[in-house]
């Protein structure tokens, strides 16, 4: 069942010359967690503040359960949207305890029924006990975890959060992300959230949208943009990608690389093979690969990721994300080969 859809969204700031969102559309079903992922100034937070209804746009329109919450131009007050909000530095008002920021957006219910929303949340996000404790006396995480219990009491529709995990460091970060899909999950939440980083879209949404300048790029599941990217941007936003034109391949059956990304000649005049660092493999000279030189090595801990200088005249770059048994060093011949077929 479709909550939300977003249809042809259309957003131009005033004394800007171009749009920052152009004819954007999208849905999301009932119960999962869609990401909105783009470089900065894609049009992520616009289109968030549009849905949460404050921002108004100039064109299309946003429905929610089916009904129009906004057009050009107007829309239903955001308070009576039903949508929960987490900003991105989390804005947890500094003066009031965690019960009291909790419990903000339900304020006017009774007491009883405050205890039990409370009650509830703070088991829902681990954090019983911490009612009287105030935001500064609260680890980043924690922080996290009472923004998204304030955004959850009122029970929203819909919950929409601005870069939730960019505040927080990459040890940290793995493990709130982790802990808000489980929340969100356990719960049902229908969510949106945006960021920059394509490693939250991956781990934490069932759905992402790639904006570039304020346009979709791409629809999919995390593991469809990442195998099957739509063209050569998304291919590369989402990690290193090896563009190999055929020609570089040699003869057919010469070269063995055959494990791709998306379409030969993705988004490119030259018809070749896009493939990740992880889906090709260094094997001896002689196999019958795509014959290279190892010019840079970087030590991963359980990988090297690895450069070669490829081809007859070494002009082609590939990169190789190497897993032990055996350890390669600069100036290295080596052969590149394919790892497994297509994944996607
Ligand atoms: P993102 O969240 O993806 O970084 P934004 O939605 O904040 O992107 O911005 C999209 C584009 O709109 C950018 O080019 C930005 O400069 C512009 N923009 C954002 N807010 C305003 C504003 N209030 N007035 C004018 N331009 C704006
Ligand atoms: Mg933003």
């Amino acid at each position: 069942m479709k909550l939300l859809e977003v249809r042809n969204v259309e957003k131009r700031y005033r004394r800007s010359d171009e749009a920052a969102v152009k004819g954007v559309s999208f849905d999301v079903n009932e119960g999962k967690i869609l990401a909105l992922v783009g470089e900065s100034g894609s049009g992520k937070t616009t289109l968030l503040r549009i849905l949460a209804g404050l921002e108004q746009m100039d064109g299309g329109e946003v429905l929610l359960d089916g009904k129009v919450v906004a057009e050009a131009g107007g829309g239903v007050a955001p308070e009576k949207r039903g949508i929960g909000l987490v900003f991105q530095h989390h804005a947890l008002f500094p003066h009031l305890t965690v019960d009291k920021n909790v419990l903000f957006g339900v304020r006017k219910l009774p007491a009883e029924e405050r205890r039990r929303i409370f009650d509830e949340l703070m088991e829902l996000v681990g954090l019983e006990g911490f009612g009287k404790r105030f935001p500064h006396e609260l680890s980043g995480g924690e922080r996290q975890r009472v923004a998204l219990a304030r955004a959850l009491a009122p029970n929203p529709r819909l919950l929409l959060m601005d870069e939730p995990f960019s505040s927080l460091d990459a040890r940290l970060r793995h493990a709130v992300r982790d802990e808000t899909r489980a929340i969100l999950k356990k719960r049902g939440t229908t969510a949106v959230f945006v960021t920059h980083d394509t490693g939250d879209a991956l781990a934490v949404a069932d759905g992402i949208v790639v904006l570039r300048k304020g346009v979709v790029q791409q629809t999919g599941a995390p593991p469809e943009v990442y195998h099957a990217p739509a063209n050569a941007y998304v291919a590369s936003f989402f990690g290193t990608c090896n563009f190999l034109p055929f020609n570089s391949l040699g003869q057919p059956g010469g070269a063995r690389v055959t494990c791709h990304v998306g379409p030969p000649g993705l988004g490119n005049g030259e018809s070749g093979l896009w493939v990740r660092p992880e889906d090709l493999e260094l094997v001896s000279p002689g196999a019958g690969g795509l014959a290279g030189v190892v010019e840079t090595v970087s030590f991963g801990g359980g990988y090297q990721d690895v450069t070669l200088r490829c081809g007859t005249d070494t002009s082609l770059k590939v990169e190789v994300r190497h897993h032990a048994p055996f350890m390669v060093s600069v100036g290295e011949e080596w052969e590149v080969v394919a790892k497994v077929g297509r994944r996607y």
